[in-house]
């Protein structure tokens, strides 16, 4: 099949093509343009700023919400959630083997799933290079620690991390904004973890509390998952994205679906195929260099579609590995009743829209019957029911709670 003729081809050539605004791409776009290359974005999703109303929940009231709180089909959790995509996304099925479950949350909007992610920012530890030599699982990196530690510093300085001087073995400290003070809950696990010898230390997250690069330190008001107005938080749009395009050298395309990255006659990409969205209309846009941004999944999908004589495994792929092997991070939780919290007196608990305390991966772990370890996070305390409170009462007491049972 032609590759170019029936599409709409920019006049352009781009130095760089970088499809997906999230995390990667939003990088990849802020340092860029700030080294003065011409860059186009694409981005499947729409356009999004949280410091506009128009976008961000983050002042409202509970009770305004007219769902009360209910969730949305682009907004599984809840109307004023900031991060616009789900567990199932139109247009975009995906399968799963027989006999294996895989939900598969995607974000679609500028800046993709930094809208919605936790904000734990944690670095890999030296020995986290090296987990083969360790424990004689997969393969050790062919980089360490030490080559990657300036580009982590450089990243600190950039975005803003909040966290403590630590010292511990394998994890290194950051180039950290101060860390907030423990809750009140968070004291009483800090004691206890300190009593029971396991390390508990603040919390690591990507929020600042002090100015950076003219955004406004955290004003604590816990509303992180409905985008920060004041951007005190990290998203990639409100962080990198929006900050490139004002260099003047960032051309930026939403609702742009790539599928493929063109190549030339001699295998070395050309530019992109993308579908705008709006309109339907098939079309392309040329660079000389081109940075697949889309996510894990989607960037190796786009890879395998990207076919052609001299590539006919899809780009990168004469290994036949892509798509493969695909790892995951994966998380449980477990909720208790801590009696000694009952009434006590009433202050104000708010924090940032996140944990202030964690515990790192502190043991060897020889005991448990997966390899290598975890870490636990936090949650609790007073506040303002919110929307969507009380969501699932139904289902108590068990069988159901109404009326004089619940
Ligand atoms: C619930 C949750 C909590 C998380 N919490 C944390 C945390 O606390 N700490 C942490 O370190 N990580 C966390 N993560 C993981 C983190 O969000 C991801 O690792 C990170 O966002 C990945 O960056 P990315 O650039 O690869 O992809 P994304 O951030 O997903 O960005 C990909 C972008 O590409 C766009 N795109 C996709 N396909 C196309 C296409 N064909 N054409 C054009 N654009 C396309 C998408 O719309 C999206 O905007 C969390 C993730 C989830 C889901
Ligand atoms: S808690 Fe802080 S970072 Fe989060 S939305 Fe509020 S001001 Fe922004």
């Amino acid at each position: 099949m032609p590759k170019t003729s029936s599409r709409a081809q920019s006049p352009t050539v781009y130095d760089v093509a970088i499809v997906g605004s999230g995390a990667g791409g939003g990088m990849a776009a802020h340092q860029l343009t700030k080294a003065g290359a011409k860059v186009v974005l694409l981005e499947a999703g729409g356009y999004w700023d949280n410091s506009s109303a128009q976008y961000s929940a983050m002042l409202k009231m509970p009770y305004d919400s007219p769902r009360r709180g209910n969730s949305t089909p682009d907004r599984p959790f809840g109307e004023w959630d900031a991060c616009i995509g789900g567990w199932q996304i139109p247009g975009e099925p995906y399968t799963k083997a027989e006999g294996t479950k895989f939900d598969w949350w995607r974000g679609r909007m500028l800046g993709g799933r930094t809208n919605h992610w936790g904000r734990i920012s944690l670095r890999f530890g030296p020995d986290d290079f090296r987990r083969k030599t360790l424990d004689g699982l997969g393969d050790d990196w062919p980089i360490t620690y030490d080559d990657i530690k300036p580009y982590y510093d450089e990243v600190d300085r950039l975005i803003g991390i909040f966290g403590s001087r630590e010292n511990l073995p394998n994890d290194p400290d950051g180039i950290f904004h101060d860390a907030p003070a423990p809750r009140y809950y968070e004291h009483l696990v800090k004691r206890t973890a300190d009593r029971m010898k396991i390390t508990c230390i603040p919390a690591r997250l990507s929020i600042i509390t002090k100015p950076l690069n003219g955004r406004s330190p955290c004003h604590y008001c816990g509303q992180c998952n409905r985008g920060c107005m004041t951007n005190s938080n990290f998203s990639s749009g409100n962080v990198l994205v929006l900050p490139a395009l004002r260099t003047g050298r960032l051309t930026l395309l939403t609702d742009a679906m790539v599928r493929e990255v063109m190549t030339g006659p001699d295998g070395r990409a050309t530019g992109v195929a993308y579908i705008d969205k709006k309109t339907g209309e098939d079309r392309e846009v040329r660079a000389r260099i081109v940075v697949l941004a889309a996510s894990a999944l989607e960037s190796s999908r786009i890879m395998l579609n990207s076919k052609s004589s001299r590539h006919p495994n899809g780009l990168a792929n004469s290994s036949g590995v892509l798509g493969r092997y695909i790892t995951d991070t994966t998380g449980t939780d477990v909720a208790g009743f801590i009696p000694s919290l009952v009434d006590v007196p009433r202050h104000n608990a708010d924090g940032v829209g996140g944990g202030h305390i964690f515990m790192p991966w502190w043991l060897d772990n020889k005991k448990l019957d997966f390899p290598r370890g975890y870490h636990i996070e936090v949650w609790g305390g007073l506040g303002m029911p919110s929307y969507g409170f009380m969501g699932g009462i139904q289902s108590y007491p068990e069988g159901g709670g109404y009326g004089a049972g619940l």
